[in-house]
């Protein structure tokens, strides 16, 4: 195992990353992970688009848990590894900070330059006209359609999910597109869902300009990050990691720390050699 003068060294020596973050970065924010340090689920695997778009029964449940998920999750701020990002973008250290998180915490905390590669809790689209609202919207509109729903009160999950057992989920209401009745859905990628070639695009074209990669608080259990230290590992672009716990890269990186994000990344900020 690493430590964090050798991460000092790795962040001064290669002044423009390709920064990955995933779970881990917002846990200290209250939102819970799914997986273990081991990489495995936690709870149960979550709504697969298909299931989404096809089963209405699932539909109605997912909503009826995010009504109560959301008013967690809309609450949680950024913490001191979002502030310590912001802060080395603000130092010019940062290629680009493509995150796995839906939570929209790294703009809060004030970085600029980020790709949402999952997209976004807050937004919501139509799957018909392809307009979008505020997830704040959706909880008014979700509220008022279904008032004995909006008393109930659960344990949260990271994408503003919740568990809720033992509910009669089919009497719940969903409404529809504002527009056109279409279907809506949180504007983030589902699992069974790609990944926004663009957003790929994207993140490819920083880990080719980059000098290095900087892992944050994710397992790359999933492909659509994984590929990126795949990516960085072909270009022979040196790879760090903060996370606790293994990762799906740990055969690809040259050196790792298995400490909390919130401590190590704040003494980055105050490393001496900045980039001129
Ligand atoms: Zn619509």
């Amino acid at each position: 195992m690493s430590h964090v003068p050798a991460l000092a060294r790795f962040v001064d020596e290669h002044p423009r990353l390709f920064v990955l973050t995933g779970a881990g970065v917002s846990t200290a924010s209250g939102i819970p992970d799914y997986r273990d340090a081991n990489g495995d689920w936690k709870r149960k695997s979550p709504i697969l688009l298909q299931e989404f778009i096809n089963d209405d029964f699932m539909r109605r449940r997912y909503w009826a848990r995010s009504l109560i998920g959301w008013r967690h999750l809309s609450k949680a701020q950024p913490n001191a590894a979002h502030d310590a990002l912001a802060e080395l973008e603000a130092q010019g250290r940062i290629e680009l900070l493509v995150t796995q998180n839906v939570d929209g915490l790294h703009q809060a905390a004030g970085s600029n330059n980020v790709v949402d590669l999952h997209g976004r809790i807050d937004t919501i689209r139509c799957l018909s006209c392809d307009s979008t609202m505020p997830r704040k919207a959706m909880q008014d509109a979700v509220e008022q359609l279904n008032p004995e729903f909006a008393r109930l009160d659960a344990r949260s999950a990271p994408d503003g999910d919740a568990d809720l057992d033992d509910i009669d989920f089919s009497r719940f209401d969903v409404p529809g597109c504002r527009s056109c009745n279409g279907m809506l859905k949180p504007d983030v990628v589902f699992f069974g869902e790609r990944v926004p070639d663009v957003r790929v695009e994207q993140a490819m074209a920083a880990v080719d300009t980059a000098d290095a990669m900087l892992i944050v608080g994710s397992s790359l259990m999933v492909w659509s990050g994984f590929r990126f230290a795949k990516a960085a590992a072909a270009a022979g672009k040196p790879i760090a990691a903060i996370n606790m716990g293994r990762t799906r890269a740990d055969d690809l990186l040259q050196l790792k720390l298995e400490r909390s994000c919130t401590e190590v990344l704040p003494l980055l900020t105050t490393s001496r050699n900045l980039p001129a």
